[in-house]
């Protein structure tokens, strides 16, 4: 596996997605999942506060991740709506929340902590501001915007030191491509992008007019409503299989690499229900796509 800088940090060029955890995955589920992203050399673990029922995913992380804390790089969001009135990106909750996810957690430090959105109540340079006195005080290592434009970006980045940027980003939506990924190029800022699978629609598991049982969106009819995905996806998903098979690659595979090998992207963190999904995912990283195949993805999407 290969590593890649963020900020101060060096993740795995693949991570994990653990909002599966503490909801549709209990605590033996997410164990098997977590173990085999160790041993695929996975190392950066992405979560929030509100994952997993509010709370369940850090928790569960935290009970797996004793005794071998420094084996990962936590990344965690605050936020959004944790169920107690409070939410949002105000400097007293910004403490507030960073605090009740370090208990969850079972740690003395957060590696990366996300805004998990933007707040119209509060500018984000406030936000970031608090969020850097975590920082002095050691108990965040480094700071991650999310769900954010370029004008954001550049606002929080004008306070405070950004390593990353968080938002959605696949072979199916792209739009980040079009500012964001320039300007986190620009600023030096890493980019992570969610749901690169389209939630399982890009692993080829969903096929036209076909369930697929036990999956997260278990009908296509249910998965085209819940990822407002039309059915007009499945002509380029059928393209971009294609292509990866004309490079010898699977879809998973190009939809993972696709997006690693793009240079501004330092890690995608797929989620995983199952440990063969994540040891694919892991594997899928060692592709690395040359200038000429990402100007032939280009020409697909
Ligand atoms: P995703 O990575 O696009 O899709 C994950 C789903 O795809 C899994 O739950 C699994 O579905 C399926 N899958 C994964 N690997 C597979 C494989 N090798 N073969 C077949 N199926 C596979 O979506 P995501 O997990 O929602 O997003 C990734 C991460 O991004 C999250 O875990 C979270 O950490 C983060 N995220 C952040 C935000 C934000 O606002 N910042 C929003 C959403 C997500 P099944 O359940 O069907 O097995």
């Amino acid at each position: 596996m290969e590593h890649t800088d963020l900020g101060p940090l060096r993740v795995s060029r693949v991570g994990l997605g653990c909002n599966n955890f503490g909801g549709r995955l209990d605590l033996a589920a997410t164990r098997r999942v977590v173990e085999a992203a160790l041993d695929a050399g996975v190392n950066l673990l992405d979560t929030a506060d509100i994952y997993g029922n509010r709370g369940g995913s850090e928790r569960l992380l935290g009970e797996l991740l004793q005794g071998r804390r420094d084996r990962v790089v936590l990344a965690t969001k605050f936020g959004g709506e944790m169920g107690d009135g409070a939410v949002g990106g105000a400097p007293a909750y910004v403490v507030q929340a960073a605090e009740a996810s370090l208990r969850r957690l079972q740690t003395d430090h957060i590696d990366l902590l996300y805004h998990h959105f933007p707040d119209d109540a509060t500018p984000i340079a406030d936000t970031v501001g608090a969020v850097s006195e975590l920082v002095a005080a050691g108990k965040v290592r480094a700071i991650g915007v999310s769900n954010v434009t370029a004008d954001g970006l550049a606002e929080a980045a004008a306070t405070a030191e950004i390593a990353a940027v968080q938002n959605e980003y696949s072979l199916l939506a792209r739009e980040a491509e079009r500012d964001l990924l320039p300007a986190c190029l620009e600023l030096g800022v890493g980019f992570v992008p969610y749901f690169p699978l389209a939630s399982g629609f890009l692993t080829g598991k969903y096929r036209p007019g076909q369930a697929a049982e036990g999956s997260r969106l278990g009908t296509v009819e249910e998965g085209a409503s819940v990822t407002r995905r039309a059915s007009a996806s499945f002509a380029t998903i059928e393209r971009l299989q294609r292509f990866a098979e004309a490079q010898g690659h699977s879809l998973l595979e190009l939809a993972i690499a696709g997006l690693a090998s793009r240079p501004g992207v330092a890690s995608v963190i797929a989620g995983a229900t199952k440990p063969d999904q994540v040891r694919a995912n892991a594997a899928a990283g060692d592709w690395q796509l040359t200038a000429g195949q990402l100007a032939e993805l280009d020409a697909i999407g």
